[in-house]
């Protein structure tokens, strides 16, 4: 149970003053539900009213602080604004006000008196004039503005104002923890206490507090990070404690399907097998993470892998994150299988009724000793006779939960996680911890390299030209139009108006798919693909993982500065894999920032989805790297890995340290790091220790 202390945090934002249910709306959209999530909402700038010059020097088009005299009023008539003329011993200032209210102004600006205006000052046609000040104070009232004004992220209907307050109140709530970090450590790094640093970021005293890199900010980032390590490290340490089993096998199975490969296994999958092979018949569980670059063969390797747990009479359970990819994975395996003698069975979301029936009877009694699924496997009445090993495609769709909900299927079950992205070595850490890792980084034989081209949205015309000389040689060709969740029915128009122009030029041969649309539509617009009847696939990121057409060779991303490098890298891997050359063909919309430029220059360079990988990294920070929200890894509000990564590195190490002195949390230190853990939201981590 989460400790008292914290309560404060966890009321909705609607507890604080001025933020009733429509405001609340908007700041759960820009910082979250909860007050707690305010204070993770940190500033973005500031305004910054410390320059009060003579206002004959003020400069145009900044924020200054002038001390002016109150000259006289000029009533606004027609649409005229109400002007205000104001001086000091330099010179004139006009304050200008539209839609003003003239009762107010007489009070606020009184003829005669003198007042400390703020705001942006402008010069129209030689005279300098202050439109609408954000601050009108007398000299009594001047040390209520402050000099530095943080600035928030905001959406449409919230202002500065209202938001400013709700976080200052945010604060002022705020309760002081015990201290969770190791006391020499906050002084070697000249940090100070939690609720002190929290507050110093909400008030920067200059544009130079903003840095990532500031000791305030790093100190909020590390105890993200540390969050996020300990709340691994404990359900890691949880599932290492379960006991596994020692899967052996005689590699009889394992045999007759490498023979009926059509194909023989690259080093690096031979390599990943003996390191399966070895967790497998050790007797803890295996948690080992596969990775590789689409087309890299992962699916042979785990297919092998499966095959151990069926040898020692045991089941495996394959799961993909959607539908199209679980009947593709079985489509691949299932006459493999056959030639190995064994049955398979795939279990979705669309198997209903007697089929369904059939298949749960069957992973019950053990008759059907391999499925593939997807989170359909996940429900509580799928049971297994003795499920041995759950390899997981595409994990970083999935949360740790789910990971632990398949592995309760069944005692000691090994688990293998299969991913397409290659994921940077810091980010591996955030979303994995420690986990085991084999790496595919050789392409099967007979690859050939990809020709990448950016090209600006405009010249589309020479594509469609291009691609009409192509077709008539055999050509596929994929066309990919970016869905992005903020504007999905738009986006999803483009797609669709997209698919009308094609085929308006190309006839039948055109088919759409995208992720509205029902499963079966779906899978036969894949099909008169993948067979050939139609020739060019127009789609949103449907396709992005796993689909396998290896005679594809075109592929063409229009607005590809929408999408995240990895997402890119992803979906060029859908071509290049036939034995005809293949060609990628990336359409932006100008003008291209910097970053995005550097960004498709380095598609162009390299296949390489490693190097790809951490280039992104170092581009945009990891909260972005894997496209949007829906990619599952963890997202932080505070830390940014691009320039957080050796944080990230010493939080490890000091979980490691914390778990072997107190793997419980029960110690002083112990219950401060539970606290954080509330404080972070990681309430299941803390259900995994005893006494949680
Ligand atoms: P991944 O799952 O990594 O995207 P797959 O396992 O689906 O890759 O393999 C992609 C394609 O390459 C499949 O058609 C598969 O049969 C083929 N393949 C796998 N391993 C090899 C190999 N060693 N040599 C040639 N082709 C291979
Ligand atoms: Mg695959």
């Amino acid at each position: 149970m989460r400790p008292d202390i914290l309560n404060p945090l966890f009321a909705q934002a609607t507890s604080l003053p001025g933020i009733g249910p429509r405001l609340a709306k908007l700041v759960e959209k820009v910082a979250g539900a909860a007050v707690v999530h305010l204070l993770w909402h940190l500033p973005r700038d500031v305004i910054d009213r410390s320059l009060s010059p003579a206002v004959a020097d003020a400069p145009a088009g900044t924020i200054v602080t002038l001390r002016v005299a109150v000259d006289r009023h000029m009533p606004g008539q027609g649409r005229r604004p109400y002007r205000i003329r104001c001086s000091d011993e330099s010179g004139f200032l006009t304050l200008i006000f539209f839609h003003a209210h003239a009762d107010y102004l007489t009070r606020a600006l009184p003829e005669g008196q003198s007042r400390i205006v703020s705001g942006i000052v402008e010069e129209w046609q030689g005279k300098r004039q202050m439109t609408h000040p954000d601050y009108i104070l007398t000299d009594a009232e001047a040390e209520k503005m402050p000099k530095i004004e943080p600035v928030y992220g905001l959406t449409a209907g919230l202002t500065l104002k209202t938001l400013g307050k709700a976080v200052r109140e945010a604060l002022d709530r705020t309760p002081e923890l015990a201290e969770w970090l190791d006391p020499a450590f906050l002084r070697q790094r000249g940090w100070a206490p939690w609720r002190d640093a929290l507050r110093a970021v909400h008030f920067p005293a200059g544009r130079k507090d903003l840095e990532p890199t500031h000791p305030h900010r790093a100190r909020l980032a590390y105890d993200e990070l540390l969050a996020n390590q300990l709340a691994l490290g404990i359900v890691r340490a949880r599932m290492r404690k379960l006991p596994g089993r020692s899967i052996k096998g005689d590699g009889r199975l394992q045999q007759k399907v490498a023979a009926a490969l059509p194909f023989r296994l690259t080093g690096s999958q031979h390599q990943a097998l003996a390191e399966i092979d070895e967790d497998m018949a050790g007797n803890a569980r295996m948690l080992r993470l596969l990775q590789g670059d689409v087309g890299s063969g992962k699916t042979v390797v785990a297919l092998l892998a499966m095959l151990k747990a069926v040898e020692c009479g045991g089941q495996a359970a394959l799961m993909a994150p959607t539908e199209i990819l679980a009947r593709q994975h079985f489509a691949t395996i299932d006459p493999l299988l056959k030639a190995a003698g064994l049955k398979a069975a795939v279990l979705t979301g669309r198997d209903k009724g007697a089929v369904r029936k059939e298949v749960l009877a069957g992973l019950a009694d053990g008759s059907v000793p391999i499925v593939v699924g997807t989170h359909a496997l996940f429900q509580k009445d799928v049971a297994f006779h003795d499920l041995m090993l759950a390899v997981i495609d595409e994990q970083h769709r999935f949360g740790v939960h789910q990971r632990l909900t398949l592995a309760s299927k069944g005692r000691g079950i090994d688990t293998l996680v299969m991913t397409a992205t290659p994921i940077p070595r810091t980010l591996l850490l955030t979303s994995f911890g420690d986990m085991e890792s084999s790496r595919l980084t050789e392409k099967p034989a007979g690859r050939k390299p990809i020709a990448t081209r950016t090209l600006p949205v405009a010249r589309i015309e020479e594509v469609i030209a291009a691609i009409e000389r192509a077709l008539p040689t055999g050509a596929k060709v994929y066309w990919v139009c970016p869905l992005v969740e903020e504007s999905e029915v738009s986006d999803l128009a483009d797609a669709e108006a997209r698919f009308a122009d094609l085929k308006r030029r190309f006839g039948d041969s055109v088919e759409l798919v995208h992720g509205r649309m029902k499963g079966a539509g779906k899978d036969q617009a894949m099909l008169r693909f993948a067979e050939g009847s139609a020739r060019i696939l127009v789609a949103t990121t449907v396709i992005e993982v796993g689909v396998d057409v290896p005679d594809a060779t075109i592929m063409v991303i229009e607005h590809a500065e929408r999408f995240g490098l990895a997402q890119l890298h992803q979906l060029r891997g859908r071509i290049g894999r036939g034995v005809r050359p293949s060609s990628c063909l990336l359409l932006y919309a100008p003008p291209l920032t910097e970053t995005a430029k550097a960004r498709l220059q380095i598609l162009r360079e390299s296949e390489d989805g490693f190097r790809i990988a951490e280039e992104d990294l170092r581009l945009r920070g990891g909260g972005e790297i894997l496209g949007t929200r829906q990619s599952g890894m963890p997202e932080f509000r505070l830390a940014d890995l691009s320039v957080h990564g050796d944080l990230l590195a010493i939080a490890r190490d000091d979980v490691k340290l914390i778990l072997a002195r107190d793997p419980e949390l029960t110690g002083p230190r112990g219950q401060a790091l539970r606290t954080m853990l509330y404080l972070f939201e990681r309430d299941s981590a803390v259900l995994n220790l005893r006494s949680g």
